[in-house]
């Protein structure tokens, strides 16, 4: 059956590239909303964004999304991976300006502020969107690949030069909570010169040693070090299941980003959609349903973190 969050649930913080105040409310929603922005600052006509890949317009660092009258709301990947990792199918995110406020840097506050609110089933069934055949994207030397799965597997393969974070590989099954258990706490990451370039182009005013695990060669220069030996790329498998969320239904398939990032992800969904035969959409039999992401988790699951 479709889900929603039981009762309104707040977050504040400040947004990664303003460094200003920012607050969002995840409010209950009926089956068949899906999941979708509201900007509390503007008219309420224009106000609404949904949650939809043929939303996202091109953003260097986060995912940014627009609706047809030009309202925005950015860096949506770490509130949807929690949405959809705790298995959230409906709900409205009002937020009182162009950013989702990046507290640590992971979905952590997001999962833990969902779950001790609770998930309300709702009396419809889920639409799932199941892969056909293999679907592929490029961008130099990086790519993304969707290929047919009896539920959401992630793969994730970085390649770095600093040594902190170097090469690193990760699959996982979504199933079962494992998003909440092994990656909702993975936080952003980025290298110093990054840091250092982005800080002088006006960019990124709200990032902290304590929002992202910031590296420096074979440092880590974020006090309390990593939270994962591997955390890196748990971080790049949370954004891509916070960016295969914008498909609109829970995937059944199998997605695999080599050196990916959030324009790539968002490719892979417009060349999915854009190919009728790559999937079809189904309503979930009980057996389908116990395989999608957020089904079994329980509040005990979430990871302490510091
Ligand atoms: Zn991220």
């Amino acid at each position: 059956m479709q889900t929603t969050i039981k009762t309104p649930v707040s977050f504040e913080g400040v947004g990664l590239h303003s460094g200003k105040p920012a607050r969002a409310t995840i409010l209950p929603a009926a089956a068949g909303n899906g999941i979708a922005f509201r900007r509390s600052d503007m008219v309420l006509d224009h106000a609404m964004i949904p949650a939809l890949w043929s939303n996202v317009r091109q953003s260097p660092l986060c995912t940014l999304l627009e609706n047809r009258y030009g309202a925005t709301v950015s860096t949506v990947e770490h509130i949807m991976a929690a949405l959809i990792g705790c298995g959230i199918h409906n709900a409205i995110v009002e937020i009182d300006g162009p950013e989702i406020p990046i507290l640590d840097g992971s979905s952590a506050a997001f999962v833990r502020g969902i779950l001790s609110r609770g998930v309300q089933h709702l009396g419809t069934p889920v639409r799932a969107l199941r892969v056909l055949e293999t679907v592929e994207v490029r961008r130099g030397q990086a790519w993304a690949r969707l290929t047919p799965h009896d539920s959401l597997m992630i793969e994730f393969d970085i390649e770095f030069e600093d040594a902190a974070i170097g090469n690193q590989k990760k699959i996982l099954n979504m199933s079962n909570g494992s998003f909440v258990r092994e990656l909702s706490t993975s936080r952003t990451f980025c290298r110093k010169a990054d840091v250092d370039m982005m800080r002088s182009n006006g960019l990124a005013l709200g990032g902290t040693l304590e929002n992202a695990v910031v590296v420096d060669g074979a440092r880590v220069l974020s006090p309390g070090g990593l939270r994962h030996d591997d955390e890196a790329v748990r971080h790049k498998m949370l954004d891509a299941v916070g960016d295969l969320g914008l498909a609109g239904m829970p995937i059944l398939g199998h997605y695999h980003g080599f050196r990916a990032g959030h324009a790539l992800t968002n490719d892979l969904l417009c060349e999915l959609f854009s190919r009728p035969r790559s999937f079809e959409t189904l309503l979930c039999d009980e057996t389908t349903a116990a395989r999608l992401p957020g089904v079994g988790v329980h509040w005990g699951e979430i990871p302490a973190v510091a």
